[in-house]
């Protein structure tokens, strides 16, 4: 229980409840992490500390956006080893919730993650964000899509917001350079359908990391022509 009183304090932030069962999720997500990653490659943060406030507090911190609260359906885009989909899952056991990576060992670890800590109606898909966003059963499907540490925003743009209803977000968790990425991303975003809302500061405790979260409103639908072919939004973002 070392570090329950942060998690505590954490989600205290975020106005969410916080209790001894959700403690042991994560700190058995965290064991597996550690067991995982010495077979494959999942994060270069390894130590218990570093794991309890880099990943997992800061991706509790997304609740700042309140609205995700609320959400029934939510989709993590290049989510690696969960990242911020399977703490969301944890603070909202009700949500249905899509994980999706490129990467199948990482997909495999997440099954395992899943069924270990028990949690529902969580769907794992392993593929380009790009080639199921075409899909009807996922395009403009979810209430929110999240997104940590994937791509810059341009192209990070094209890979998530075709899978938001109109009249939900897509949330774009982002670092130090948010202005110079907002500044780029804009044309793309509006393509997209997307207008920007707000840009909330993150802070995580005893930390002095400059996080954001860039809040993208869906308000009207993708047009046909995108996403592009996988792998067309990096080669050429829409700028
Ligand atoms: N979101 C996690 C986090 O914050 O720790 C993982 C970040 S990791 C740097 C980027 C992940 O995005 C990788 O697992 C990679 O496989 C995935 N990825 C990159 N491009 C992708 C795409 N077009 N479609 C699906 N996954 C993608």
């Amino acid at each position: 229980m070392e570090y329950f009183d942060i998690m505590s304090q954490a989600c205290k932030d975020v106005a969410l409840p916080f209790n001894e069962d959700t403690y042991n999720k994560f700190s058995q997500y965290k064991d597996m992490i550690k067991v995982w990653n010495e077979k494959i490659n999942l994060t270069a943060i390894v130590d218990d500390e570093q794991i309890f406030k880099k990943h997992f507090i800061d991706c509790i911190k997304i609740f700042k956006f309140s609205p995700l609260k609320q959400a029934k359906n939510v989709i993590d885009i290049g989510t690696g080893a969960g990242f911020p989909g399977i703490p969301i899952k944890i603070m909202k056991q009700e949500l249905n919730l899509i994980l999706l990576d490129s990467l199948n060992k990482r997909i495999n670890f997440l099954n395992e993650v899943v069924s270990k800590i028990n949690l529902n109606n969580v769907e794992t898909i392993h593929g380009r964000a790009e080639d199921f966003s075409r899909q009807p059963k996922y395009r403009e499907q979810v209430d929110v899509a999240v997104s940590r540490a994937v791509a810059n925003l341009a192209v990070l743009s094209e890979l998530c917001i075709p899978y938001v209803k109109v009249g939900g977000y897509f949330v774009a968790m982002k670092g130090p350079s948010v202005d110079d990425e907002i500044k780029d991303g804009k044309r793309a975003i509006s393509i997209l359908g997307g207008k920007i809302d707000d840009i909330i500061k993150i802070n995580i405790e005893d930390s002095d990391l400059d996080h954001n979260l860039v809040i993208i409103k869906k308000v009207k639908e993708t047009p046909k022509a995108y996403p592009r072919k996988a792998g067309t939004a990096s080669k050429k973002p829409l700028k």
